[in-house]
């Protein structure tokens, strides 16, 4: 069978991966290559962790990743995954969050760990708990570093056999229906079946799929300096990642020192709109001290240190937080992709192998990742509202 898949971020990747180890004929299109620094899969690194919530069809997802990832970085001359675990700081009422996340983590063999705050203060004195009502530590977690993952699956995609095309796939949606429609420098592309998984191009690729289910959004992402002690605790072998579940800023997370960048700090905030084509990618002042008056309060000895380097992306969202993976309803042969929602790196792989059986094995997609779900439902998910109140968030 010849398959095309469009788009090398760490779905398209996964996903061609996973089709050609299976013996298909696989071509992989991108504009600009794995892991390039517009798509939603650039940039330096990535949380993985398997708290979810209610919603444990990701953290099985996850789960199932984990396997490949480790494997992946040990046969990589370049590392690709640390295990330094997930602290929860729980700076709100509700930590509903985890509770519901306790028994699908226990289900697949891992665990998540409520922490004594007198405990956690001693093991992590970089970290001010001021405010803090619980904390959670989940051991099975960490960093990947994204941009190079995709380029290392791409590059293991290639050994056995796929070809990495790139190029500019331009999509007729109405032709879809007859079997045409996707081209590359106006030749066809021939192919069996077609997969769109172009993040946040894929309304612009698939405009009429898309309409009304999903929208980008803007993210900033900082890299502080670390004292120039060299102070190990702000490092990997004594810090985990961690995600503050706050009320009244939006959700701050961040990762130790690493790659000799920074002490890495986001926000999750997926309010402001955002055109990977048009927007600027120039981070602004005013995010900027909103995010040092919450750093230097919660790791006050960051206070008045430098940010090394920053970046500004995307998230394509689905309107609900949840994944869409769907055939499009004009052509059975294409498969959709989107709707990652900023939380679609860490599977990658299980999202990849779950397309596999969906293609070659004719499984149906999960209904929680169906379009029509979507469909008169302009609420937002359980996962999405119980992570996301800050209070001046518009919906879009
Ligand atoms: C700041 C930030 C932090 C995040 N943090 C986390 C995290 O901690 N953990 C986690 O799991 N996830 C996280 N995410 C989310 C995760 O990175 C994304 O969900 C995931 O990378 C999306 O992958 P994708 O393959 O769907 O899209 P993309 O990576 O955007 O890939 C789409 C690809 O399609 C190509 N393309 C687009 N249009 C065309 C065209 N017309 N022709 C050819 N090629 C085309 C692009 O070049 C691109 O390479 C984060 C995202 C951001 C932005």
């Amino acid at each position: 069978m010849k398959i095309a898949v469009i788009g090398s971020g760490i779905w398209g990747a996964c996903s061609a991966y996973f089709l050609k180890k299976s013996g298909a004929d696989v071509d992989l299109y991108d504009m600009w290559g794995p892991g390039n620094s517009r798509s939603g899969s650039g940039g330096a690194s990535r949380i993985i962790r398997l708290a979810y919530g209610k919603d444990k069809i990701y953290s099985e997802l996850t789960n199932k990743s984990f396997k490949f990832w480790e494997e992946l970085s040990k046969k990589s001359e370049r590392k690709l995954y640390f295990e330094n675990g997930m602290l929860w700081l729980v700076t709100q009422n509700d930590n509903s969050y985890i509770k519901n996340s306790i028994p699908a983590i226990n289900s697949l063999g891992n665990e998540i760990i409520e922490m004594p705050v007198n405990i956690a203060k001693k093991k992590y004195p970089i970290l001010n708990f001021d405010g803090v009502n619980e904390v959670y530590l989940e051991k099975k977690a960490g960093i990947l570093l994204a941009s190079r993952c995709c380029k290392k699956i791409v590059k293991e995609f290639q050994k056995i056999g796929g070809s990495l095309i790139i190029g500019e796939v331009n999509v007729e949606e109405n032709k879809l229906n007859k079997g045409n429609g996707i081209t590359i420098n106006n030749k066809k592309i021939k192919a069996d079946k077609y997969i769109i998984a172009c993040g946040p191009w894929n309304q612009k690729i698939v405009p009429d799929f898309f309409n009304k289910i999903s929208y980008v959004s803007r993210q900033e992402v900082y890299f502080f300096s670390i004292p120039n002690n060299n102070n190990d605790n702000y490092k990997i072998k004594n810090m985990p990642c961690w995600m503050d579940l706050n009320e009244n800023t939006p959700t701050y997370y961040g990762m130790p020192f690493h790659l000799n960048k920074g002490f890495k700090i986001a926000y999750d905030e997926r309010s402001t709109p955002f055109d990977p084509d048009k927007s600027d990618r120039v981070p602004s002042p005013k995010l900027i001290e909103r995010t040092k008056k919450y750093i230097y309060k919660r790791f006050p000895g960051l206070k008045n240190l430098p940010i090394t380097e920053s970046k500004v992306c995307q998230y394509e969202n689905s309107i609900d937080g949840n994944f869409i993976i769907e055939k499009h309803n004009l052509s059975s042969d294409v498969l959709i992709m989107g709707g990652s929602s900023g939380h679609g790196f860490k599977m990658g792989p299980g999202i990849g192998e779950l397309v596999k059986d969906i293609i070659l094995k004719n499984k149906k997609p999960p209904p929680f990742f169906s379009k029509s779900r979507l469909i008169n439902n302009k609420n937002l998910s359980q996962y999405y509202n119980s992570q996301i109140k800050y209070k001046s968030e518009k919906k879009i």
